[in-house]
């Protein structure tokens, strides 16, 4: 019997994701499928849903509400800090995605908003917060996880056995031209304007 998408399979996909628009925001490159362990949540919820049962070779379009994907679009992740909090030689330019930690040492990233003289709006979204996403998608092989694979609840092995990633990590790929910054973010400020004490962060190049 042919193998079915269903947990504790893993997975290799390739996809074309676009927004409502049309505007293509993400896909596979031929030969760089996207490998994920079914049922572990490495992929969005609604994505997921619609794998469930197919087979190699299949190829679906899936149209994915933000409630199923990264989420809705909220106001009140969006915060104005003082533009003096930052480095002077950050660039700080808008669409820079910067990685705060809070005071028990959990990243979370930020994208910045607007730069202005003497503000920088930072947005905490995921920046498909909010979009419905649609995604071409087709099975190119399935596998069974291994149990190391189940335990640590992502594949291992296409690219590099050695390299791996650290169970709470967020199983986010990193675009090669992202600008990280790294800052001390304390949760016990208050929320308003001082929202981020003066970091002390590494600025580092992915
Ligand atoms: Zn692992």
């Amino acid at each position: 019997m042919a193998d079915v998408i269903g947990n504790g399979k893993v997975v290799s996909l390739a996809y074309t994701l676009r927004l409502d628009n049309g505007e293509i925001v993400d896909y596979t490159e031929a030969g760089e499928p996207l490998e994920y362990l079914h049922g572990a949540e490495n992929i969005v919820p609604g994505l997921e849903k619609a794998l469930e049962g197919l087979k190699v070779g299949d190829t679906r379009d899936v149209e994915v509400q933000p409630e199923e994907g990264y989420g809705p679009y909220s106001a009140e992740e969006v915060e104005v800090v003082e533009r003096s909090q930052f480095p002077a030689d950050l660039p700080l330019t808008v669409g820079l995605a910067l990685e705060l930690y809070d005071d028990e040492g959990d990243s979370m990233e930020a994208y910045v908003r607007e730069v202005g003289d003497q503000h920088v709006t930072l947005d905490f979204n995921h920046p498909l917060a909010g979009e419905t996403l649609h995604f071409a998608v087709e099975v190119l092989a399935i596998r069974e996880a291994t149990e190391e694979e189940l335990d640590h609840g992502h594949p291992h092995g296409m690219y590099d056995d050695d390299e791996d990633f650290d169970d709470d990590e967020d199983f986010e790929d990193d675009d090669d031209d992202e600008v990280y910054f790294e800052l001390e973010m304390d949760e016990d400020e208050d929320n308003q304007d001082g929202y981020f004490p003066p970091q002390s962060g590494k600025k580092y190049y992915n």
